[in-house]
């Protein structure tokens, strides 16, 4: 069903500053890229707020009936420690740590990611390309941004011109910031001296000897610059110039901004229509970060197991925590948060459960349609899920409001209600319902036998021997043998 046609949908766009109208480039397909993880150590919370930040836009989008393909890359080389140009490799720093081949380390974080994804009931990303596994790709884009004038070449390494590049164009869009700031505060760092200036940035290192992740080119044996993965593999799976690029805040600059340059530079094209960026998830009101260890991983939230929290939490509660927010505010991750969201998880699930069990009327004194196109209207707001979520409640006074008598639903009406309000709860947020009051098929296979036991009691006592014959022979047939013994009667299956 295309609900697209009749939504209109606003994106704040890190590159207008505002939010604006979205339009596919194509309508009815939208191209999406997200910056995903560097696999050299477990994802922490603040990684998988991001990731689910998008991955609830993804399920919005295709809710709406979008063909979306929704490419997120693995960084398993050429991200250097500091995220500079010069350094070590992050991958290769973990592999000599733990004495492992750097590859063994992008095998063990890779399937960490995607077991937590599946863990918080992530949707999987339609294409999911590794920096290793587009090496090829990534030279060819040096050599045409060579050709163009914007790149030069140093004892085997070849640097983006940024000087020259900001001439013809604007080295800043994105971010904002202006070449002669940048300028103006850099200082010279060691290393850095095979630069012309040191704003430009690496498009390919040569490997020193040490160096174990290493490619042959035509300008030495050495690996790619991190932000050139990005728009070697977004451009070839969604085109030169595609939809929605997001990925978090801190990556803006100088990740985003390095690949409009390259994009612009190989291409005479900008990328991206809709740039979106994430705020942070901090913690004890410092950002998460990997590199100064204040971070909580999944598992440690999940178990209980740790300095933080006074108990565990469920995916479900997590992942309703984080919609409670925009994606685009701060969000701290506390104890009273996380149990405040835990208790509004529960009373959201308490109501989907009611919801099967609603009487109609012949008339309606809600006005569901209006809820409805509130709920979406919220999400069209870019994206705002605590909007769409403030909305479920008002449907759960509804549903208590229906169950005491005080207003009523009609037959259409409820169907509208239960679609919605299912399709926001389970698709779009993604959640899922721990607190389900239905009892398993075994369960629930005793539960009917159990009864049937009891009335063939009750047809004995009676003296019934007619109905107490029929009940155990029709149930035999249906393949359930009843056992009358002297502790009672018991049944088996076969
Ligand atoms: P990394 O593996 O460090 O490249 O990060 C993967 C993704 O997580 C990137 O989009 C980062 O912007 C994002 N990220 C890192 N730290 C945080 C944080 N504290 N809160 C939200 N997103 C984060
Ligand atoms: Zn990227």
């Amino acid at each position: 069903m295309e609900l697209y046609k009749h939504q209109n949908i606003k994106i704040y766009n890190t590159l207008t500053g505002e939010k604006d109208n979205f339009k596919p480039i194509t309508e009815g397909y939208i191209g999406m890229y997200v910056c995903g993880p560097t696999v050299y150590s477990n994802v922490h919370l603040g990684n998988v707020r991001t990731f689910m930040s998008f991955d609830v836009i993804f399920r919005y989008l295709k809710h709406l009936g979008y063909k979306v393909r929704y490419v997120r890359n693995i960084t398993d080389a050429g991200h250097l420690e500091n995220d500079a140009d010069v350094g070590e490799d992050k991958i290769t720093k973990k592999a000599r740590l733990e004495e492992i081949e750097p590859m063994e380390v992008v095998q063990r974080y890779t399937v960490d990611f995607h077991n937590i994804l599946n863990t918080f009931n992530f949707l999987p990303p339609s294409i999911e390309p590794t920096a290793t596994g587009h090496i090829i790709e990534q030279i060819e884009l040096i050599k045409t941004i060579i050709d163009n004038g914007f790149a030069y070449v140093v004892n085997g390494s070849v640097y983006f011109d940024v000087h020259k590049y900001n001439k013809t164009n604007n080295y800043g869009i994105l971010s904002k910031r202006k070449l002669e700031d940048l300028i103006h505060n850099t200082r010279e760092l060691d290393g850095q001296s095979d630069k012309k200036n040191p704003q430009d940035f690496a498009l390919w290192k040569k490997a020193e000897p040490t160096h174990i992740m290493r490619w042959p080119s035509p300008w030495s044996d050495g690996f790619p610059g991190w932000h050139l993965e990005c728009t070697a593999m977004s451009t070839k799976y969604l085109g030169d110039h595609f939809d929605i690029h997001g990925g978090g805040m801190d990556l803006k600059f100088p990740h985003h901004e390095c690949e409009i340059a390259q994009n612009q530079a190989a291409k005479g094209k900008t990328p991206v229509n809709y740039w979106m960026h994430a705020n942070m998830l901090e913690l004890n009101g410092q950002r998460m970060s990997k590199s100064t260890g204040n971070t909580v991983n999944p598992d440690e939230l999940l178990s209980g197991n740790n300095a933080f929290f006074s108990k565990a939490y469920t995916p479900s509660v997590i992942r309703f925590f984080v919609a409670q927010s925009s994606y685009r505010s701060i969000l701290d991750l506390t104890d009273d948060g996380l149990l405040a969201s835990e208790k509004g998880y529960n009373r959201l699930m308490e109501g989907v459960n009611q919801l099967d069990n609603l009487k109609t009327s012949k008339t309606s004194s809600l006005d569901i349609d209006s809820w409805k196109q509130k709920c979406y209207a919220a999400m069209n707001d870019d994206f705002n899920t605590p909007i769409a979520i403030a909305n479920l409640f008002e449907g759960v006074k509804y549903i208590n409001q229906i169950k005491e008598g005080t207003e009523t639903i009609s037959d259409k009406d409820l169907e509208t209600f239960k679609t919605t309000f299912n399709a926001f709860v389970f698709d779009i947020l993604g959640l899922k319902n721990d607190k389900t009051n239905t009892a398993s098929g075994t369960d629930k296979l005793s539960g009917a036998v159990q009864l049937l036991i009891k009335l063939r009691q009750e047809a004995r006592a009676n003296k019934d021997f007619a109905l107490s014959d029929q009940i155990r022979d029709e149930l035999a047939e249906a393949g359930i043998q009843l056992n009358d013994g002297r502790e009672g009667t018991t049944f088996s299956t076969n």
